[in-house]
């Protein structure tokens, strides 16, 4: 796990999930969404690699935040490092929030086999799943660019063993 390979960081962002928000936008993705608002990400090997304590120390840096956003490129292609990242500052009382152009039920079954998968999902309050479609785009929606885009209550949906949409903010 040699650490988190970064397209870019947002502070500050009241657009990446419920409240103020450090925002880390993972690079690599090869959903290849057509109308993608940021197909810079999808490049691999593009990007800057960031160790976990080098990321540990940026949020301790902005710890006035209410919580921290993985957003793509796809973060699902990291999960390992970011699970790992999201345990240790969930222990601090931040919230996480997961973008991913995976669908629940995909991350779901794939994490039998996956066990990354499973763990990036268990340490997810909030997952903003499904590719952008284009034509399902609205910009008044909150959080997400296509109505398609689904906002999962992870916790609330283990338990239950379906995807169970958001009822009130994290
Ligand atoms: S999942 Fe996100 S980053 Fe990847 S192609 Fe789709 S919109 Fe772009």
């Amino acid at each position: 796990m040699k650490g988190v390979r970064l397209a870019g960081i947002a502070r500050d962002s009241v657009t990446d999930g419920p409240g103020l928000r450090l925002v880390l936008f993972t690079q690599g993705c090869d959903h290849r969404c057509p109308g993608c608002h940021n197909p810079a990400t999808w490049d691999f090997a593009g990007g800057t690699l960031y160790s976990l304590p080098e990321l540990y120390a940026l949020v301790k840096r902005y710890g006035y935040v209410d919580g921290v956003t993985f957003s793509g490129g796809e973060p699902f292609y990291q999960a390992a490092p970011l699970a790992a990242l999201g345990r240790k500052i969930k222990k601090e009382g931040y919230t996480i929030v997961t973008y991913t152009g995976y669908f629940f039920e995909e991350i779901l079954q794939r994490s039998g086999g996956e066990r990354a998968f499973g763990d990036l999902l268990r340490v997810t309050d909030l997952l903003i799943d499904g590719p952008f479609l284009q034509e399902a785009k609205e910009a008044s929606l909150a959080f997400r660019g296509s109505a398609n885009q689904r906002l999962i209550d992870v916790p609330g949906s283990l338990k239950a063993g379906r995807a169970t949409l958001l009822q009130r903010m994290i």
